[in-house]
Order: structure tokens, then C-alpha cells, then sequence
């Protein structure tokens, strides 16, 4: 009954349609306050909730508008203001600020104008990035949102977890993130790790018995699973009693499923190369006032020079084009299926190269059908063989009845599918197709209790009351207990083995038979699974791997589980990419190396893989040796993985790895990319990832690779680009009035400023700020994928990039220099104009060049970019304009020039495609077709 005390109940609330939702939901739930200290029963009738059936839609509505949606207040990302303000106190938009106000005391009214003109265009611009970037990243953070097992309107479904309300009925399993506050109902072996919210590591084992006490700690309440803790073994199921801010995470606010948004390593170092320019921008800026002043010029005029000087030099479209070509890079991940949860994991997949992967579900299709059984007295080919006799005939019922009773899968509408673990739907399947449906077992073998699967022990028991007939089996005991997992670690367990449906006991012949029997079916590819029973006097008090001893083997069932049609490619495609690809498995080692074979990850030749607890003997460089040379790792246990990655790492390697089940998290933190799986992945294990693959697949982790290293690829591009042009204008500026001393005197007199400060800052607005956006969208060079993983030491300017930056500027400078200086001598006015124009067109030149790093613009080969297309066009335009519309012209200080001279401009910034083309072509000549792919990445590694 509600208690006047505890506030209104639920019902009461939902109700009160007309009461202000913000009102009522600032109220706790009342039965989140003490739900430890009563019983299931009282607490789920307040609720107004039957465990079986759970709430209604209806009710679900109601509810969730008197208590909001469950989720914690995140900080808020940056508000528009935030990111404006930003924008506008860069210290470049700060040094522009200045000299606009500057300009405006020393009377300067056009210049302190196109000053400020262009502080608002720049920050509009860094602004739109840095907005359209936000938002790409808000998106993913949306995605990124967990889903949850409920009970509603007597139905179980995945929801997401912001839909729960007080009330609802969650299922827990090993793995899940608790969603919300509840109290529990139904535990199996249930452990929960509380760490988030007690700081205690250990698992806690859970109970459903009320806990007396208003005063008892979080950590011992023990029959409540709290919000952000996580179930570390085990099943259970609760009512959720506190949803959001007022669940006890809540109180202690801290941040959950949140996709972080740090700093990526490229972009600090990019800043760092910023800030290195600006100094030096700064100092040439100096010396070219400074020479400006001692020819005479005035101070004033002077100090504007510097400010253009300095302003040119420094790349300030960089920090917005990065965060841009990052976060729309995270974008087009996620259209190829690959969810990024941190940002400098977008960088870090360009360096890849080595792909550590589960088999199951990544590179097979997780669609298990049991084709065979094996008995100690025989093999049966269950898909279209003989039907089985005598002996054999004997035992298969109890194989079928045992594998489907020991499993949590459900049969499907039809018979023909099932609902849950590939592995023990294969079971039911099989066991439903043969005579023997689960729920029919289950009535005559009701589960009593159970000793959940872990990928260490590789096995489940469940213990059954015996009511009827055990199929196949002539004694009745009170009691049964059913086991299934892999056959090596059952034969250990087992003391007797079941022939010709009597239990002998388990002799060196039996077991050699067995064993060759697995091996045979584990060599076909197949995933096998032995199934033994144990009967029992009594019910065990509490159920330990003890349960697991003294068993009697019944037999195996195996099954095929095709590999995924697109990873064969997929692994050919990382071999060219000189990325290593490394199976690491649970299943069987002559299982996993016919998988293996068949997607080219082992060679035909390859005859053993590494097990497990072989790994366990090896230490130090022998691991290292190991891991180096290793195709495959079978019967592996979570922990082995991470000595797998350490080992890698040691190697110099940067290592991609998958994982799914809870015990994967420590290795997918120490991987350099964790990649979590988005379909079976645990909770635990998508909030370890950098990557969470919405398919679950192989290739798409390649993809993944695939757009890093495009990404990274723009963002250098983009850098060459804009340091190489500022080079060109400050070779201009430096240069021109130095050389035009040594040449005979012009009939215009002398020359001090070769560019005005105004066409500066023109240019640098339409090529940092135009063509740069357009190269960061670039799409991805042919060889992307035919080249060495980019090395993680690998700055921007690494593999020649400085000497090709530099060589670009130059050229560029030289142009300009050349086109301005001979028409400067031979006096005509428009030298200016034409070494400004030369400087523009130069840039649009380059920026069509800079594209391809081997391959000639020309060739098909580079893929059409209609961005960077358009862009072009436009800043030709825009130079157009600046000379020959007089308003424009006027103000920039620039002539209309005459077609002859246009063409001039127009023909020596040509001149910049051309020397690029010609390096290409000796970069070819020179290089090949691949790009450093080390040879022995090409074969597939011979295990051992
Ligand atoms: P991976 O996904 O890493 O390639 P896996 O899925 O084969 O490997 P696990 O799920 O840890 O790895 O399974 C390891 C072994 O445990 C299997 O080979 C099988 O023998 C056994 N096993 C798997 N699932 C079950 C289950 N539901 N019940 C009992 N045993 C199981």
C-alpha cells in the first residue's frame, strides 16, 4: 500500500495529467528511498507492477512525463555564444582587432574597414566549422546512447535506456550497464562491480532479500543493482526504482556514455606548429618594417606591413579546418558503420597496423546451424545423412535435450529460428528440429538454477528438477545437472562418458575417440560444442564450478558458421595496406585456422596456432617473438588478449582490437584502437571502445582504417597548402624590394612595399579560408590503402613533406617575384596587380595539386572533388572582381588589368602545376606504385 508518508504513488502521479511535469519530477520516486529495506513484493506492488508482464506503453507514457527522461545533465556542449566567442579572441582575430583599431587612430579609414571586414569574416567562417563540427559530434554522442532489456506489456525489448521510468522491468546480464536504480527480484549468480559509486573493484554478489535499515551503505545493499555499476557475472532482474538525476549516480553527478571530445594529438601538435609561425611570422614582420622604415617609409605605413606580413604568414584557417575535417571525418565513419566515441581515435586508426579480431560474428556471420553430432559411438551428419541406429540412436535424444535445456535461447515463431546466443540457438534449433522443443523439456526439466556461461571456465551448467522423463535416459533422479562447452575442458570434467544410452566409464580409448572426433570436426571448420550431464540426490545449496565435476559425457554437436562474404577482401585489402590482420579466438584452434585459411589471415600451409595457456609460459622477447609471427591465437581467455596487445605494442606496433564480452574491456583499453562490438558488444565493452562497429564486422574496421588515413592525408595536404602559399607571399614581401635594388633603376622609382597590406589579407581569406575547406572534404587518394600504415611518430611534415613545402613556396614566391620585378622595370603601373593576381591564381594551381601526393591531376585516377571544384571557380572569380570591379579594385589597391597581362598572371601560376607534375613523375619513376608496404606484410604470417 502507498504509505501518506512516502509521497504519492506512481499511479497517482501519472494521474495528475494537469500537474506540472518539472514540478513532479523533481520529487524522488517514493520507493527509491527504501526499496532496500522491503520486500520484492511490497516494493512492486507500490509500483503497481507485475514482474511477469511489466508496464504497459500506456503507463510507460504517463509515467515518463511526470519523470522525464532517464538520463544524467550532461554538460551541455558549447552554446553558439561559446563558440563565437572563441572565434573572436584567437590571437590571430586579436592581432587584426589591434591593428584595425590602429589603423583607425592613424586615420587609415579604408583599411582599418577591410581590417575588421575581415576579422568578421574570418570568425564567421572558423565559426560555421566550429558549429558544423559540434554538431557532427553531437550526433555521434546521440548514437553513442545505450540500449536495454525491458519487460513491457508482458513482452521482452530492447529499448533505450533514457526511455526507462520507475516501474519498468529490466534484465540484467554479465556485461550491462545497470540503466537505472533497481531493486532486484530474480538473481542468477548475479555480481555486480560498484566501483563507479563505492570506488570498490570487487564484484559484489547479489541478493533479492530486503536489507533492513534506512542506514545501510550503498555498498551493502545488496539486493539493489544501481545505476553505472555493472554486472560483472550472472543474470537477474529488478524494477527500476529511480531514473536519472535522482538515482544515486545522480546524486553523485558523475558522467556516464559520454563520447569525449579531447584534443587529438595532431591537432596539439598542429597548434604547435601554428604558434611556432606566428613567432616567426612576427619576426619577419619586424624586419620587413624595419627595412621599410630605414628606406624612408613612414612608421605608420610600416607597422601595417608587419601586421599583413605576420597575418599572412600564419595559417588561420588550421585549427577550423582540422576540427572540421575530424569531425565530418567521424561522420562519414558512421555511414560506413563505424561509430567513433573519441575524436583522436579518427587520427590513431590512420596509424593501424596490426588488426587483432574475434572470429566469431566478425569475421564469420554468427549464424551457427548444428550439422553434426559425434558420440563415443559414432559420427552423425545431422543435415541430410542416414538417419542414426542402434547405439547411436540411443544417445542422440539426450545430446538434443541436454544442449537445449543448458541454453538461454528461446525457439523463435516458426521452429526454425531462435532468439538469443547464435551458439545455443543453434542448440534449441537443432534439438526442436529433432523431436525435442525446449518449452516441452521444460516443463517434464524446469531450471531450478544455474552457473552462467564465462569465456574463461567456456562452459554453462544448469540444474533442473526432474518431473518427468529425462529423454533418453532410463534412471530419474530428483535432480539433474546439464553442462555444455568445449570438449577439451568437459573430458578434464567428466569421469564417464554415456554409449549406447549407459554410462561407462571415461577410458584412455574413449577419450582419445572423443577427442579425435573433435578434432575432426573442429578441422571442418566447425565450432564444437560437448554436452554431459550429472545426476543428483539433492538440489545444490549454492551452485560452484564443484557442480562441474564428475560428469558423464553425452557427446558433441558441431556446427558451421560461414565466414562473412565481404572479410576475405577486406583482409586482402589490409595485407596491401601493410596492416597485419591476427585472428584471436575462443573457439578451437583447428576450428579457428580453417576460418582462418579460408579469409587468407593464415596461409594454406599453417598448421598450428598459438593456444591460450601456451601463452601463458611465454615471457618477455619470446612473447614478442610469438605475437610477431603468429596468425592465430585459439582458446584464448580475455586476459591473454591483453598480453597479446602489450606484446604488440612492445613490437612498435599500433594495435586495433575487438572485443565483446565484459572481461574484453582491459584489453580494449590498452589497445591503441579499441573496437567494441555495436550488435553483441557488452555495455562495458562499447564504453572501453574508440570504436564501437554498428555491424559487428571485420570490414568494417578496414573502412575505419581506410577514412583515417584519408583524413589524416587531408589535414596534411591542408597544412602543405597553406604553409607553402604564405611562404610564396613572404618570399614575395621579403624578397622584392631586396632584388629590385640589384636591378637597374625602374622608370616607377623605388620599390618598398611589394604587396599592400589589404591584397594580404585578400589572398589569405580565399585561400585558407576557401580552398582549404575544399581540400579537407577531399575524397581518398587511390593508393590510400596501398601504402605503410602512417607512422605514429609521423609528424605533418614527415616522409619529405618540409622539403616539399618549401619547394612549392618557392616556386610560387619565384612566379610572383619574376611576373611583379619585370614589369615593375619596364614601368608598367599594373606590376602590383599582376604579381597579386599571380600570387591567387598560383594558390587555385596549387590547390589542385596538392591533392595527389604520386599520381598526375590529370589521371582519372584522382577522384572528382566538386567542393574544392566550385571553390576554385569562385576565387578566380573573386580575383576577377578585386581587379576589375572598380569598388572593389579601389579599395584593394589593385588596377584592371589588361587581357594581355591576365594572361601572363595567368599562364606563369600555371607554372606551379607544372613543376608539381614533374615532381610527381619523378616521384614515380623513382618510388613504384606502393608505398613502403613491407613485404612481409603482403603474405599472410606462417603461424610459427
Ligand atoms: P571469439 O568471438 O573471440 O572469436 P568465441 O565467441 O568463439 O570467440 P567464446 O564465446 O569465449 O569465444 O567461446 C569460447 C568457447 O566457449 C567456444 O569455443 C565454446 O566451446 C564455448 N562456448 C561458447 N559459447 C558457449 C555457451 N553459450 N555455452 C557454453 N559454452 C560455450
Amino acid at each position: 500500500m502507498p504509505s501518506p508518508t512516502r509521497g504519492p504513488s506512481p499511479e497517482a502521479l501519472a494521474a495528475s495529467q494537469d500537474a506540472p511535469a518539472a514540478l513532479a519530477a523533481s520529487q524522488p520516486a517514493p520507493t527509491a528511498l527504501a526499496a532496500h529495506s522491503r520486500e520484492v513484493a511490497e516494493v512492486l506492488q507500490e509500483l503497481g507492477v507485475d514482474p511477469q508482464v511489466g508496464l504497459t506503453a500506456a503507463r510507460v507514457e504517463a509515467l515518463a512525463e511526470v519523470h522525464g527522461p532517464n538520463e544524467l545533465e550532461e554538460r551541455a556542449g558549447r552554446s553558439v555564444f561559446a563558440i563565437l566567442w572563441e572565434q573572436l579572441t584567437a590571437t590571430m582575430v586579436l592581432i587584426l582587432v589591434g591593428a584595425g583599431v590602429l589603423s583607425l587612430f592613424l586615420s587609415k579609414w579604408s583599411e582599418a574597414g577591410a581590417i575588421f571586414a575581415i576579422v568578421v569574416l574570418f570568425a564567421l567562417l572558423g565559426f560555421v566549422q566550429e558549429y558544423r563540427a559540434e554538431r557532427a559530434m553531437a550526433a555521434l554522442k546521440k548514437l553513442a546512447v545505450p540500449s536495454v532489456r525491458v519487460r513491457r506489456d508482458g513482452k521482452m525489448l530492447d529499448v533505450p535506456a533514457r526511455s526507462l521510468v520507475p516501474g519498468d522491468v529490466v534484465l540484467l546480464e554479465a556485461g550491462n550497464v545497470v540503466p537505472a536504480d533497481c531493486r532486484l527480484f530474480e538473481v542468477a549468480s548475479l555480481r555486480v562491480q560498484e566501483a563507479a559509486l563505492t570506488g570498490e573493484s570487487e564484484a559484489v554478489e547479489k541478493g533479492q532479500g530486503a536489507v533492513p535499515g534506512t542506514d545501510v551503505s550503498v555498498g551493502d545493499r545488496v539486493n539493489m543493482a544501481y545505476m553505472g555499476t555493472v554486472v560483472t557475472y550472472g543474470r537477474g532482474a529488478g524494477v527500476v526504482v529511480a531514473t536519472g538525476m535522482r538515482t544515486e549516480l545522480g546524486h553523485v553527478a558523475t558522467l556516464l556514455q559520454r563520447v569525449a571530445d579531447e584534443t587529438t594529438p595532431l591537432q596539439k601538435r598542429l597548434d604547435r606548429v601554428g604558434k611556432g609561425l606566428a613567432v616567426v611570422g612576427v619576426g619577419i614582420a619586424a624586419l620587413v618594417a624595419l627595412f621599410g622604415v630605414l628606406r624612408g617609409e613612414s612608421l605608420a605605413d610600416m607597422f601595417l606591413v608587419a601586421v599583413s606580413v605576420a597575418v599572412a604568414i600564419v595559417p588561420e584557417g588550421l585549427p577550423a579546418v582540422v576540427t572540421i575535417t575530424l569531425a565530418l571525418g567521424a561522420r562519414r565513419m558512421l555511414a560506413r558503420q563505424a561509430l567513433i566515441r573519441r575524436l583522436p581515435a579518427v587520427e590513431t586508426l590512420g596509424s593501424v597496423s596490426v588488426i587483432c579480431s574475434d572470429k566469431t560474428g566478425t569475421l564469420t556471420q554468427n549464424r551457427m546451424t548444428v550439422t553434426a553430432a559425434a558420440l563415443p559411438g559414432g559420427r552423425v551428419e545431422l543435415s541430410g545423412g542416414e538417419p542414426p541406429a542402434g547405439e547411436l540412436a540411443a544417445s542422440l535424444p539426450l545430446l538434443f535435450a541436454a544442449g537445449a535445456l543448458a541454453s538461454d535461447a528461446e525457439l523463435g515463431e516458426g521452429g526454425q529460428s531462435a532468439v538469443g546466443d547464435p551458439t545455443e540457438g543453434a542448440l534449441v534449433v537443432a534439438a526442436a528440429v529433432h523431436g525435442w522443443p525446449k518449452k516441452e523439456l521444460e516443463v517434464a526439466l524446469p531450471r531450478v538454477d544455474e552457473l552462467p556461461f564465462d569465456s574463461v571456465r567456456k562452459r554453462m551448467t544448469t540444474v533442473h528438477a526432474v518431473h518427468g522423463d529425462i529423454p533418453g535416459l532410463t534412471e530419474r533422479p530428483p535432480f539433474v545437472a546439464f553442462t555444455k562447452g568445449s570438449l577439451d575442458g568437459l573430458l578434464d570434467a567428466s569421469t564417464h562418458a554415456f554409449l549406447g544410452g549407459v554410462k561407462v566409464p571415461l577410458d584412455g580409448a574413449l577419450r582419445a575417440r572423443l577427442e579425435a572426433h573433435n578434432a575432426q570436426l573442429a578441422s571442418e571448420g566447425k565450432r564444437v560444442l560437448g554436452v554431459a550431464f550429472r545426476p543428483l540426490e539433492a538440489r545444490p545449496e549454492r551452485v560452484t564450478p564443484e557442480l562441474e565435476t564428475g560428469l558423464v559425457l553425452i557427446g558433441m554437436l558441431g556446427m558451421i558458421d560461414p565466414p562473412r562474404p565481404e572479410v576475405k577482401l577486406a583482409v586482402a585489402t589490409c595485407r596491401r595496406a601493410g596492416i597485419r590482420p591476427i585472428m584471436i579466438t575462443g573457439d578451437h584452434p583447428l576450428t579457428a585456422l580453417a576460418i582462418a585459411r579460408e579469409l587468407g589471415i593464415a596461409t594454406p600451409e599453417t598448421t598450428t596456432a598459438v593456444t591460450g595457456s601456451e601463452l601463458e609460459h611465454m615471457e618477455g622477447e619470446r612473447l614478442r617473438e610469438i605475437v610477431e609471427t603468429t596468425a592465430v591465437f585459439a582458446r584464448v581467455s580475455p586476459e591473454h588478449k591483453l598480453r597479446i596487445v602489450e606484446a604488440l605494442q612492445a613490437k612498435g606496433h599500433v594495435v586495433a582490437m575487438t572485443g565483446d564480452g565484459v572481461n574484453d574491456a582491459p584489453a580494449l583499453k590498452k589497445a591503441d584502437i579499441g573496437v567494441a562490438m555495436g550488435i553483441t558488444g557488452t555495455d562495458v565493452t562499447k564504453e572501453a571502445g574508440d570504436v564501437v562497429l554498428q555491424d559487428d564486422n571485420f570490414a568494417t574496421i578496414v573502412a575505419a582504417v581506410e577514412e583515417g588515413r584519408v583524413i589524416f592525408d587531408n589535414i596534411k595536404k591542408f597544412v602543405k597548402f597553406s604553409i607553402a602559399g604564405n611562404l610564396g607571399k613572404v618570399a614575395v614581401m621579403i624578397l622584392a624590394p631586396v632584388l629590385a635594388l640589384l636591378l637597374p633603376k625602374s622608370p616607377l622609382g623605388e620599390l618598398v612595399v611589394p604587396l599592400l597590406p589589404l591584397q594580404l589579407l585578400w589572398l589569405n581569406l580565399l585561400t585558407d579560408g576557401l580552398l582549404g575547406v575544399g581540400l579537407g572534404v577531399d575524397p581518398a587518394e587511390r593508393r590510400v590503402m596501398r601504402r605503410a600504415p602512417i607512422a605514429t611518430s609521423a609528424g605533418i611534415f614527415s616522409d619529405g613533406a618540409l622539403g616539399d613545402v618549401i619547394r612549392t613556396g618557392l616556386v610560387i614566391g619565384t612566379v610572383a617575384l619574376v611576373v611583379g620585378l619585370v614589369h615593375f622595370q619596364q614601368g608598367n603601373p599594373d606590376w602590383q596587380t599582376m604579381m597579386f593576381t599571380t600570387l591567387a591564381f598560383a594558390q587555385v594551381f596549387q590547390a589542385v595539386a596538392v591533392r595527389s601526393t604520386k599520381d598526375s591531376v590529370f589521371l582519372r585516377g584522382v577522384p572528382h572533388n566538386g567542393t574544392l571544384l566550385g571553390l576554385c571557380g569562385l576565387v578566380v572569380a573573386l580575383q576577377l572582381s578585386a581587379v576589375y570591379v572598380p569598388a572593389i579594385g579601389g579599395f584593394l589597391g589593385a588596377e584592371p588589368l589588361q587581357a594581355a597581362d591576365l594572361f601572363v598572371c595567368f599562364a606563369a601560376s600555371a607554372l606551379v602545376l607544372v613543376f608539381s607534375e614533374l615532381e610527381k613523375l619523378w616521384h614515380r619513376r623513382r618510388e613504384g606504385d606502393d608505398d613502403g608496404v613491407p613485404a612481409s606484410s603482403i603474405e599472410p604470417a606462417t603461424a610459427r
